[in-house]
C-alpha cells in the first residue's frame, strides 16, 4: 500500500481558499470581475504568491507574468510535473473557471506538506497570464506564449479598449518576471478545470477523464446584395443579403447537427447594412466557426461549406465572400497522463467519462510541448463566463482528489 492511499484533501480548506479569493474583484451578483494584468489581478498574484511562499514554495515569474511555485522533489535529475490554471476571470465571470484548478494545485502542495511526503520528480504550479483574453482580445496569452504558438513581441504590442499595451500593463502592475517566457522541460501538466458545458451534470459523472481539444475553423463571411426600397421592391428583384446571411446560418447549423453529438458550428456576430426596417439590406458581415475533435471531420467541412454556401448566396441573387481566419488542429492528450486521470477516478470510486474539450484551455497550448491532460468537474446547468456560475464544494473536492492523485502518480513514476 503507498503512502498516498489514505490520504485525502482537505475539502474544507480547498473551498476556503476558493471564497478567499473569490473576493478579489467580488461583483454585486456573486461573481467575480478580475481581468488580466489589471489592479485586481495584481492582488490576486499577490495573494497567490503568499500562499505559495507560505507553503515553502519557490515563486518564479517569467516575461509574460506566468508563475511557477515550484516544490523540489527527491531526484535533482528529475524533470518537474507541472499543475495549475488561470487566475484572471470574465469581465463578468464566476468564482470557479480558473481558480478552481490553480487553488486545488495549492490544496495538492498543502497536502504533500501535512503528510510530509517528498515526491521524486519536483512539482510546479502555474498561474498563466491571461487565458480569457477577453482584456487583449487573445485568449491563452501566457500558455500561448510559453508553448510558442504566439510571438512575444506582437503579444506585447496588443492594446486593449482604452489603449494600454499587454506589455505597459505587465509593467504597471510589476507582473513581469526576468525569467524567458519560453518553454522549459517539463514531464507532464495536468489542469483541472469545470467542464463549463452540461454533460457531466446530466449524466451524473463526478469527473471528466479530457481526451483532447477539438479542432476548430473560423470564418468572416461578407454577403453583398443590394439596397433597396422595402416597400416598391417585388419579390423578384431583391438581393437581400440578410437573407442569404439567414440561408447560411440554416446550413452551419445543419452541417453540425449531420455530425451529430460531436458537432459545433455558430455564427454569433451579424452586422447589418444598412439596418433600417425599410431598407432591404445591402450587405451583412458575420462569423462562422465550426469544432469538431476529429481533425478529418474539419477538413470535409472545410470543403463542404464553401461550395454550398455559395449554392445559397447564389440562390439569393447575392455575392458572398467567404475568408479563412485560421484553423486550430485538434490537440489529443497523452495517453499516459489521460491514463492517470482514469485510473485516480476510478480507485477513488467517482463516476467517470470520457470528454473533449468544447473550449480552449491552457493544457491545449501547453500539450504542445509537455505530456498534458486535463480533468473536468461538473458545474450548475453548464454554466460559465457568468457570475452565477456555480459549483458544489464536493464537486470540487472530488477534482482535486483525482488531480491530487494523478499528479503524485506521475511524480512519483518509475
Ligand atoms: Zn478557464
Amino acid at each position: 500500500m503507498r503512502a498516498s492511499d489514505n490520504r485525502r484533501i482537505d475539502g474544507r480548506r480547498l473551498w476556503d481558499g476558493l471564497m478567499a479569493m473569490a473576493e478579489i474583484g467580488a461583483t454585486p451578483k456573486g461573481g467575480v470581475r478580475r481581468l488580466a494584468l489589471s489592479d485586481v489581478d495584481r492582488r490576486g498574484r499577490a495573494r497567490f504568491r503568499e500562499w505559495c511562499e507560505a507553503a515553502g514554495l519557490a515563486v518564479r515569474v517569467d516575461a509574460m507574468g506566468n508563475m511557477f511555485a515550484r516544490r523540489e522533489g527527491r531526484d535533482p535529475a528529475r524533470l518537474p510535473v507541472l499543475f495549475g490554471s488561470h487566475l484572471d476571470s470574465q469581465p463578468s465571470g464566476g468564482k470557479f473557471d480558473g481558480a478552481l484548478g490553480v487553488l486545488a494545485g495549492l490544496e495538492v502542495i498543502r497536502t504533500l506538506n501535512e503528510m510530509g511526503l517528498v515526491t521524486e520528480a519536483p512539482l510546479e504550479l502555474v498561474n498563466w497570464t491571461d487565458e480569457e483574453g477577453s482584456r487583449f482580445g487573445h485568449s491563452l496569452m501566457g500558455s500561448g506564449v510559453w508553448a510558442g504558438v504566439y510571438a512575444p513581441a506582437a503579444t506585447e504590442a496588443l492594446v486593449d479598449a482604452e489603449g494600454v499595451s499587454v506589455s505597459a500593463a505587465l509593467d504597471a502592475i510589476g507582473a513581469r518576471g526576468p525569467e524567458p517566457a519560453a518553454a522549459f522541460p517539463a514531464d507532464a501538466y495536468f489542469e483541472l478545470h469545470i467542464e463549463q458545458g452540461p454533460i457531466l451534470e446530466r449524466e451524473g459523472c463526478a469527473i471528466g477523464i479530457v481526451t483532447g481539444g477539438q479542432a476548430q475553423i473560423w470564418y468572416d463571411a461578407v454577403a453583398t446584395g443590394q439596397e433597396s426600397h422595402a416597400g416598391t421592391t417585388p419579390p423578384e428583384a431583391r438581393r437581400d443579403a440578410l437573407l442569404c446571411a439567414a440561408r447560411v446560418i440554416e446550413l452551419v447549423d445543419r452541417m453540425m447537427r449531420a455530425r451529430g453529438e460531436h458537432g459545433r458550428g455558430t455564427v454569433g456576430e451579424l452586422h447589418v447594412s444598412p439596418n433600417s426596417r425599410n431598407v432591404i439590406p445591402g450587405e451583412v458581415r458575420f462569423s462562422v466557426e465550426f469544432r469538431h475533435p476529429d481533425e478529418a471531420e474539419v477538413t470535409r467541412i472545410a470543403a463542404q461549406f464553401p461550395r454550398e454556401a455559395g449554392f445559397v448566396a447564389r440562390d439569393c441573387g447575392v455575392a458572398l465572400e467567404l475568408r479563412e481566419l485560421f484553423r486550430i488542429p485538434a490537440q489529443p492528450f497523452d495517453a499516459e497522463c489521460i491514463a492517470l486521470v482514469r485510473q485516480a477516478a476510478m480507485r477513488l470510486g467517482y463516476s467517470s467519462r470520457e470528454i473533449v474539450s468544447g473550449a480552449g484551455h491552457d493544457a491545449v497550448y501547453v500539450a504542445r510541448r509537455v505530456p498534458a491532460a486535463m480533468i473536468f468537474t461538473p458545474c450548475k446547468d453548464g454554466l460559465s463566463h457568468n457570475e452565477a456560475e456555480s459549483i458544489a464544494p464536493h464537486e470540487a473536492e472530488a477534482g482535486c482528489q483525482v488531480l491530487f492523485e494523478a499528479v503524485l502518480a506521475r511524480a512519483n513514476r518509475r
